[in-house]
């Protein structure tokens, strides 16, 4: 990774100075991404590989609106960087529009993609419960001696994962199989006059992404974002010297990585920038990111074909001012939920069930079309099945080591079994 992450930097960074007096960068994900790609032979196949499998699943939409837990952990050394609810408040109602297509400039996305603009119909909200059970705003404002967290561009490992860990003078995560966790803090690299704006990792097991792109940890698994960047009533939204990133756009971007989204010209920054895709059909082939130019006549990969499209600048996986993002498309959002309910299913379990993994197997097979079996330690609990919304649509008692689930609509659901002290949870599919 040493050698990735440092040669791509100067890379970026010297063709962003080119163009820009101050170099700043929507994330800084894709300056250790892009090497891994050519060090490993097979990424192409594999990555067409795995979007066949996600565009045979089911996850279209089955499942209806999925709504996601989150954590903001406000990591300040002085009051600028202590980023007030009401800021946070705003981010969330970003986030919740861009991933809903609610959002007011919807209205600018070109005729041309308007075809395969989508609703993602995933949504966000603070967490009401802590890992510990107790109630929480899902805020967390915590003081630190660290005047900023380093992207060290030299190092073997990502040092802004110590914002991440209390013990390197950030926060500790919250469970993060169960929650997003999000770290704001202030964000510097050690490359003069460079900014990142933020950083998340992908789910682990997506085979389009190079290996080992996915958190080191599960405890530094989740998002970093730039204090300046939060929100779009951010009082210090101009701390960072632009005024391009002032709508809350720097999270929309990194939830769609955190969510197993590449950027839309696939992280190529040598030789045939064109051959290289993200693996999403619907984002036309584009040889780089917009370079927050909003630059609506960009076309960087022209086949000169009639069917030609230009690039679509306005996704909010290119690198753009954010008044320019507006739309993400039909196979982005496939493939979010694809990588939710199969690699981030924890966080479509109702919050107020907590799970245990101390049994070998809870239920199984899954997918399921008509029966589901129960390890029998749990024969005579009391069970309740959720639907993916958190709505309950069953209660009895497990009188056998089965269930029948064939009335059960296609979907993904949850069930919680009760037995004395104990809760036991897991997730299964039913298919036709
Ligand atoms: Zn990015």
């Amino acid at each position: 990774m040493k050698k990735t992450l440092s040669f791509l930097i100067l890379i970026i960074v010297c063709q962003v100075q080119m163009t820009a007096q101050t170099p700043h960068f929507k994330c800084g994900y894709d300056h250790f991404i892009t090497m891994k790609k050519h060090h490993d032979p097979h990424w192409f196949g594999l990555n067409q590989q795995m979007f066949e499998a996600c565009k045979n699943n089911r996850g279209g939409g089955t499942g209806g609106v999925y709504t996601l837990p989150v954590v903001f952990h406000v990591l300040y050394n002085n009051d600028s960087q202590n980023i007030p609810d009401s800021v946070i408040y705003s981010q969330l109602d970003v986030l919740n529009e861009d991933y809903r297509r609610l959002n007011a400039d919807a209205v600018n996305t070109r005729e041309i993609f308007l075809p395969v603009a989508a609703d993602c119909e995933i949504q966000f909200a603070l967490a009401t419960v802590d890992p510990q059970g107790n109630p929480t705003t899902g805020i967390e404002h915590i003081m630190t001696d660290r005047t900023e967290f380093t992207l060290e561009i030299f190092s073997t490992v990502n040092t802004l994962d110590e914002v991440k860990h209390t013990s390197t003078g950030g926060a500790d995560a919250w469970d993060t199989e169960h929650y997003i966790n999000i770290w704001i803090c202030n964000v510097t690299t050690d490359f003069p006059g460079a900014q990142i704006f933020g950083m998340s990792y992908p789910p682990g097991g997506l085979d389009n992404w190079p290996a080992n792109s996915n958190a080191p940890t599960a405890e530094d698994d989740g998002i970093v974002i730039h204090y300046t960047t939060v929100g779009r009533n951010n009082p210090v939204s101009e701390d960072d010297g632009t005024d391009l990133n002032d709508l809350g756009r720097t999270l929309s971007h990194e939830m769609g990585h955190y969510l197993g989204l590449r950027h839309t010209w696939g992280d190529e920054f040598f030789g045939d920038v064109c051959s290289e895709d993200d693996g999403i059909d619907d984002t036309p082939l584009c040889g780089s990111g917009d370079q927050f130019e909003c630059d609506l006549t960009a076309n960087t990969c022209d086949d000169g074909t009639l069917n030609d499209q230009p690039d679509m600048i306005e996704n909010y996986m290119d690198y753009n001012q954010d008044a320019c993002y507006n739309m993400f498309t039909e196979g982005q959002k496939t493939w979010m939920r694809y990588a939710l309910e199969e690699l981030r299913s924890g966080l479509l379990q109702p919050l107020d069930i907590r799970t245990m993994h101390t049994m070998e197997k809870i239920t199984w097979p899954n997918p399921t079309s008509d029966a589901l079996f129960v390890n029998s330690q749990l024969r005579g609990s009391d069970y309740t099945i959720y639907n993916a919304a958190g709505q309950m649509i069953e209660r009895g008692n497990i009188r056998s080591n089965s269930l029948s689930v064939a009335d059960l609509q296609s979907g993904l659901y949850f069930i919680q079994f009760d037995m004395e002290n104990m809760t036991f949870s897991n997730r299964f599919m039913v298919r036709d």
